[in-house]
């Protein structure tokens, strides 16, 4: 039996699936003469490969999305059938490079000539050549490229780490759950798992080593206990334990649609955390009054380039109309931490989450912000949003902020397009520092929401993602709860309101003290909204709570 970090209660018996067997794995040095036969061979059903597997790519897409978004990959066939290209690859190949190194080699020549060109269009191009580059070099070292969504068999997934993104791609039909060597209580990857409702155990050591691909493993993230190829009165055991879980859960179902309200009488607006646009149905399956915080990152983090005005403008106007007139708190980009975005070409840094992430890289990179407030401002006019800044520590950086939407709403007048005027604003409490000049911050802004994860980390001086020092992560501190009753108390003296975004407000044990501080809003992992609501209405604001 193994154990690690619990991240997301449930209960998983399944196939394992090791995807770190996929990891590439580039090797630098020459090959002898003997292999360069192999070698050309290996390279050539590569792009055999890598045509078919395009061909299939642009059939869906013409079915999909369009025949014109699917000339694209026509491209892409003719790039792969271009017999310079492999020509250049395979006198690489003669020198005795690698298959893929001589495949990286001339692409990246190819590029490096693109970019000296002046022609926009083939600047544009340079994305396509990437992308053709890795699925080659992929197809000759046998990566698995097939993503998370589209794994088809019922799995757990056993892995040294998944990215934010990757586990946003999870399709929970078939991931049933998942395991990771690395990792820490609120890192993305965790809140992710959360938010999805599938049960996963991070920071387990040499897991990767203990098991095998198709061993039979049972997680159970209720009890932090991992078993591989277990005996059959295990298996019995836990399939029980499996039962009353979703009893449990089922029995929560009547609160789902019930108002959170407190045994005297106030009552808690409960919003829901999301990071897709997929995510609102389970949102609204749980009884989500509104959105508490879009974490627009993840549309960021999907995709190969910077998504575009308008493409947001379409997310965003479809988040708001899903939402039927409820509230939307729209995140402005959150990026950084341990949430990357490869294209911005970030640089590495020794400590990302106390370096150059989310406000702090717009003002160099202006146009993010720029088109992000844009597109948020025209999908204002189709319901209820509000917009949110995240990483504040000054006041100086909200006069920025400020400034750069007074802009964006100027713009949009003289060209005639209509958002709210009065859009709402708020921010982010979760460094120390806000928390601490709160009074005055508050002053400036429409709400706060408490981002319990970093407000932890920052304060307690402990990473949120690491393992080796998640016994010290404890959002209940009594510094973190010193800090968060004094931003509710800023807030309310300023006739503003606070609410709480951060795990803390999904964490039952966390609850009556919220309310009793008089926190306004909870926004809540949706599997989660049931068990809170409940608690809410078996709580007082005024009276002695029991617990607390
Ligand atoms: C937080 O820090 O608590 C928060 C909600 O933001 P994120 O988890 O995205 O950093
Ligand atoms: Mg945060």
């Amino acid at each position: 039996m193994i154990s690690g970090i619990i991240v997301s209660k449930g209960i998983a018996l399944g196939k394992a699936l090791l995807i770190n067997l996929y990891k590439k794995n580039i090797k630098k040095e020459k090959i002898s003469k003997k292999k360069i036969k192999l070698e050309i061979k290996k390279f050539l059903k590569s792009i055999k490969k890598s045509v078919n597997q395009i061909k299939k790519i642009k059939k869906y897409t013409e079915k999909k999305i369009g025949k014109d978004k699917s000339e694209i990959f026509e491209g892409h066939i003719m790039i792969l059938q271009d017999d310079e290209l492999s020509k250049d690859i395979i006198n690489y190949i003669n020198k005795k490079y690698t298959a893929e190194i001589s495949t990286k080699k001339v692409i990246k020549k190819q590029i490096k000539k693109m970019r000296k060109i002046k022609n926009k269009y083939l600047k544009n191009r340079i994305i396509d050549i990437k992308d053709i580059g890795k699925r080659i070099i992929d197809n000759i070292l046998n990566v698995n490229i097939k993503k998370l969504s589209k794994i088809d068999k019922k799995v757990i997934l056993i892995c040294k780490d998944l990215t934010p993104s990757e586990t946003s791609e999870i399709n929970k039909k078939n991931i049933l759950g998942f395991i990771t060597e690395l990792g820490g209580e609120t890192s993305h990857t965790s809140i992710i798992a959360k938010s999805l409702g599938i049960p996963a155990i991070v920071g387990v050591k040499n897991i990767t080593k203990q098991v095998k691909n198709k061993d039979f493993i049972i997680l159970d993230s209720i009890n932090n206990e991992i078993y591989i190829n277990p005996n059959k009165e295990i298996i019995t055991l836990k399939k029980k334990i499996k039962k009353n879980f979703f009893k449990n859960k089922q029995k929560l179902e009547i609160f789902k649609n019930l108002k959170a309200i407190t045994l005297d009488g106030k009552k808690i607006k409960i919003g829901a955390n999301i990071n897709k646009i997929d995510d609102i149905c389970l949102a609204k399956k749980n009884g989500a009054q509104s959105i508490g915080l879009y974490r627009t990152e993840f549309l960021y983090m999907g995709k190969n380039r910077l998504p575009t005005e308008e493409e947001q403008f379409i997310v965003y106007k479809k988040i708001i109309e899903k939402m039927k007139n409820k509230e939307v708190i729209m995140r402005t980009l959150d990026i950084g931490g341990d949430k990357s975005c490869k294209y911005l070409n970030l640089p590495k840094e020794e400590n990302p989450f106390l370096g150059y992430r989310a406000i702090r890289i717009y003002s160099k990179k202006i146009n993010i912000i720029r088109t992000q407030l844009r597109a948020m401002l025209r999908a204002s006019n189709f319901g209820k949003l509000k917009i949110m800044f995240p990483m504040i520590i000054s006041l100086e950086e909200i006069y920025f902020l400020k400034k750069e939407l007074k802009r964006a709403k100027k713009k949009l007048k003289e060209e005639n397009i209509s958002f709210n005027k009065n859009i709402k604003i708020g921010i982010m409490i979760e460094t120390p520092a806000a928390a601490l000049i709160s009074d005055s911050l508050s002053k400036e802004v429409d709400f706060f929401s408490i981002g319990s994860n970093d407000l932890t980390q920052y304060t307690l001086a402990v990473d949120r993602g690491n393992d080796l020092v998640s016994h010290l992560y404890d959002p209940m501190h009594p510094s973190v709860m010193k800090l968060i009753k004094m931003v509710v108390k800023s807030s309310h003296k300023n006739g503003k309101w606070t609410g709480i975004c951060g795990e803390l407000a999904s964490n039952p044990l966390a609850t009556k003290f919220l309310i009793k501080i008089g926190i306004d809003e909870f926004s809540i992992n949706s599997p989660e909204i049931p068990n809170i609501k409940k608690i809410i209405r078996k709580s007082y604001f005024k009276k002695k709570n029991k617990t607390f």
